[in-house]
């Protein structure tokens, strides 16, 4: 196993995410392949575990006690969430709080993340009412908490916005990165601002929920062509490997056959090819399915919606490329007379694009999948009911 040193600490650098535990055939978690999968990383060197509140309708908490408990509290390190994109409203956070610690079994944890910062919840985050950032901090002056980060689904200006605000509070920000994402959901530029502010960068969906762990036939027979013996995900990991600032890759495994792959790719940094690289970008292209917007910016002075068109195109373009909640919840957090909707196709974007983007046809098919597509406030309600429950709230 490779380690990295942070704050001293010595942190496998592949971490167990444990949000995608199998499930038996009555939906319940399988607890066997979960003990077994952890027996085989633990033996293997993992000694980071990451999970959240909401995580397979609160049981991940309580699989990944279930499988600890036999092991020296001081031996692996536990990673917890505070839920603020999913409260009901304002809620007792110090109570929310001890529930995940007896969830999970522990009196302290080793790192603690605001969960899911977007432009969207960061009205909950920084909202007067929920009180969420001195309820945190407070945690931490207790000794409850050792390390302080937060999770990001937002775009470059808030991440840029909100380390300049809280500077110094935070040691470490959890972001999606993989060699897609790199630049379609400007991983890149993220990476970069973190480690500008000399935070750790962790990463969370290093393999796209599962969709750079199994490629495209044509796109897999090209990797063989360069490592014949290697998985499609082991390029994933290697390509992450690769950035110096990346002190923790989380995989939320879910069989011990992927456990036993990931430990091998994780044995070693192999760096990759210069071949190697370029063909893992050239099949992320490939994957983008994008238009091709170059964000000059010529379309938005005359627009009388006074729309942000590159922005807008940008979330056409996850929806496209799989992201359909990142595109949904960026637009969630924009006013309504702002969202592609409020386009009156007029048309004179499309006249002054030097791409020829079709730009009204554009943003009508963006305001069609906004509104069709996935919310996130539906699938954030029953976690709202599992915390009224957990908080005898009514
Ligand atoms: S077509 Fe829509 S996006 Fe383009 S300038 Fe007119 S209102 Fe703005
Ligand atoms: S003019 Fe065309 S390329 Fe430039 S920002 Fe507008 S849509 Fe994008």
């Amino acid at each position: 196993m490779i380690y990295n040193d942070f704050k001293g600490l010595k942190l496998s650098r592949l971490g167990f995410g444990c949000m995608r535990f199998a499930k038996d055939e009555t939906g319940a978690i399988d607890q066997g392949c979960v003990n077994a999968m952890f027996d085989a990383a633990i033996a293997g060197g993992v000694n980071y575990f990451d999970t959240a509140y909401p995580y397979l309708d609160g049981k991940s908490e309580l699989a990944m006690a279930e499988a600890l408990k036999k092991y020296p509290r001081d031996s692996y390190f536990v990673a917890d969430k505070f839920p603020g994109h999913s409260l009901p409203g304002p809620v007792d956070n110090s109570a929310l709080f001890e529930v995940s610690m007896r969830k999970c079994g522990v009196d302290y944890f080793d790192f603690y993340l605001l969960h899911n910062i977007t432009e969207w919840s960061i009205k909950v985050y920084e909202g007067e009412a929920y009180h969420i950032i001195p309820d945190v901090l407070k945690k931490k002056e207790e000794g409850k908490i050792r390390h302080l980060g937060f999770s990001f689904h937002g775009g470059v200006k808030l991440l840029e916005e909100f380390l300049n605000k809280y500077e110094g509070l935070f040691e470490f920000v959890q972001i999606q990165c993989n060699y897609l994402d790199w630049t379609l959901q400007d991983a890149k530029a993220k990476y970069d601002i973190i480690t500008r502010h000399g935070l750790g960068v962790w990463v969370m969906e290093p393999c796209r929920g599962g969709k750079l762990a199994k490629l495209r036939e044509a796109d897999s027979a090209r990797l063989r062509t360069l490592d014949p013996q290697a998985s499609d995900a082991s390029f994933a990991f290697r390509f992450l490997q690769d950035l110096p600032n990346v002190k923790m890759i989380l995989s939320g495994m879910n069989e011990v056959a992927q456990v036993e792959d990931n430990l091998r790719t994780f044995a070693s940094h192999r760096p990759l090819s210069e071949a190697e690289r370029s063909a893992l970008l050239d099949i992320a292209e490939g994957m983008k399915n994008s238009v091709p917007c170059t964000a000059c910016r010529y379309c938005c002075a005359g627009c009388p919606a006074g729309l942000d068109i590159p922005f807008l195109i940008e979330c056409y373009n996850w929806y496209k490329g799989d992201s359909a909640l990142t595109a949904s919840t960026r637009l969630d957090g924009l006013d309504e007379n702002r969202r592609p909707a409020a386009c009156v196709g007029c048309g004179q974007c499309a006249h002054v694009c030097p791409q020829s983007i079709d730009v009204p046809g554009v943003m009508a098919e963006l305001a069609k999948l906004y509104a069709e597509g996935p919310k996130w406030a539906d699938m954030s309600r029953s976690r709202q009911d599992s915390i009224r429950r957990d908080l005898n709230m009514k």
